[in-house]
């Protein structure tokens, strides 16, 4: 089946296949690599190479450190305010959509949020102008969400914040296509959409932060820590930095993130010329220069048709196109691994459907 699910999300077959060939014994090791300790010399090459090959495909600059946590991408936001802000900083954030309200929930502990910018009103369907957003003199950084996973709008454009810190959350779009690391601070994202299965987070933090004092805290809070201890101040989630490796390696025998650029672009435009070219049949509601490349939510004029609709798609072979509970109608998340006729597929049956039931 192809699997459209917003996260976890599906993995190329050809890293599921390798990781069962590998599972039982690793490369004559007698046991799996899940099974060998952190320290030991056989996960000290793959975490590096996973290090070193996620900085390839992303051609992140010296000066940032790369980290692979525990916690997910929530744990992140909380710890963002913790480390980058004293009591009483304010941080300001361009709220698009439902991820940045985590962020926001995440952070008031520790932070005074100012909501420098909001979509809500028009309910998550934009991006606020860059001439609209009423920074702050004096916030420890401004946070935003690169893509709303959940909303399908997404943050192409690097707006400049002069040199307050740009924190920004990559969950749904990291290595989806070619960034500026540099004009961001932190770049924060789940694994769970583009990176490999959930249970590892990667933060990607420029090191001069890493000397703000922010807030008092426990070590294992603390980025400087992990930097310190390369990700292993405690037992990293082995398994999924194993997975997450094979993956990017996947990803640079395909062409790295370039390729996937294109292919990216090709399969949401199929998919929002489907919905843009049903005459109302089906119906995506974000201003289009702003549409995810990832998630692409749409609604059924007659929702009486969701139901059969997903029915009829799972009968298909096309599975987890359910929206969130949030927004309800579909979602077809379309992350690096979904293959261009898995989209295609998709696309044929929206039509097909549309002609039986329109
Ligand atoms: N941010 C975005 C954009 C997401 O899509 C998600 C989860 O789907 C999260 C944050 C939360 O991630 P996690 O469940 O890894 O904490």
């Amino acid at each position: 089946a192809y699997n459209f699910s917003a996260g976890p999300a599906t993995l190329p077959e050809t890293v599921l296949q390798q990781a069962q060939a590998e599972m039982l014994d690793w490369h004559g090791a007698g046991a799996s690599i899940v099974e060998l300790s952190h320290r030991g010399p056989e996960f000290l090459q793959v975490a590096q190479e996973a290090e070193a090959d996620l900085r390839t495909l992303m051609a992140i600059p010296d000066d940032y450190a790369v980290l692979f946590l525990q916690g997910g991408a929530t744990a992140q936001q909380a710890l963002i305010p913790l480390n980058f802000a004293v009591p009483g900083q304010k941080a300001d954030y361009v709220l698009t959509g439902h991820w940045g309200k985590t962020a926001i929930k995440q952070a008031r502990p520790y932070v005074d949020v100012n909501i420098a910018a909001s979509s809500e009103n028009g309910g998550f369907r934009g991006i606020p102008a860059r001439a609209d957003w009423r920074l702050s003199d004096d916030a420890a950084y401004v946070h935003v969400t690169a893509n709303e996973t959940i909303h399908g709008v997404e943050f192409r454009d690097t707006h400049d914040v002069g040199d307050v810190p740009l924190v920004a959350d990559f969950s749904s779009s990291i290595v989806s296509e070619p960034l500026d690391v540099s004009k961001y601070a932190v770049i924060y994202a789940g694994a769970q959409k583009n990176l490999g299965p959930v249970g590892v987070s990667v933060v990607i933090i420029r090191r001069d932060l890493l000397e703000r004092a922010g807030q008092p805290r426990a070590d294992i809070f603390t980025y400087a820590s992990h930097v310190a201890k390369e990700s292993m101040l405690n037992t990293p989630p082995t398994w999924n930095w194993y997975l997450a490796g094979l993956v990017f390696k996947w990803m640079l025998a395909q062409g790295g993130v370039e390729e996937f650029a294109r292919r990216n672009a090709r399969k949401s435009a199929l998919l929002y010329q489907v919905i843009d070219n049903s005459g109302g049949f089906y119906r995506n509601e974000v201003e289009p220069a702003v549409r995810s490349r990832m998630n692409v939510p749409f609604f059924l004029k007659d929702e009486a048709l969701n139901k059969p609709f997903l029915d009829e798609a799972k009968t298909a072979g096309l599975i987890s196109l359910k929206g969130h509970r949030a927004l309800g109608g579909m979602r077809a998340s379309i992350y690096n691994a979904m293959p261009e006729e898995g989209v295609q597929a998709l696309a044929s049956f929206m039509r097909d459907f549309q002609q039986r039931h329109g």
